[in-house]
């Protein structure tokens, strides 16, 4: 393995594509998604998961946090 930086994996359940976005968990616990760990406190997911969310959420969420 040549890789240096590890690659955040999608917290969607079923779903293994690369995350893009870090999010808080209590607003993708107010969707429909199903996560892999219900237990974490943040939650990465992968642009289509993202684009779900905001959906679900009304574009209520920041692109980012921390
Ligand atoms: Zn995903």
């Amino acid at each position: 393995m040549s890789h240096v930086t590890k690659e955040e994996i999608c917290d969607v359940d079923g779903c293994d594509k690369v995350a893009e976005r870090s999010l808080n968990i209590k607003k993708v616990s107010e969707t429909s998604l199903i996560l892999k760990n219900p237990d974490a406190r943040s939650v990465h997911l992968c642009k289509d998961h993202y684009k779900i969310l905001k959906k679900e959420t009304k574009g209520d969420i920041p692109d980012y946090l921390g």
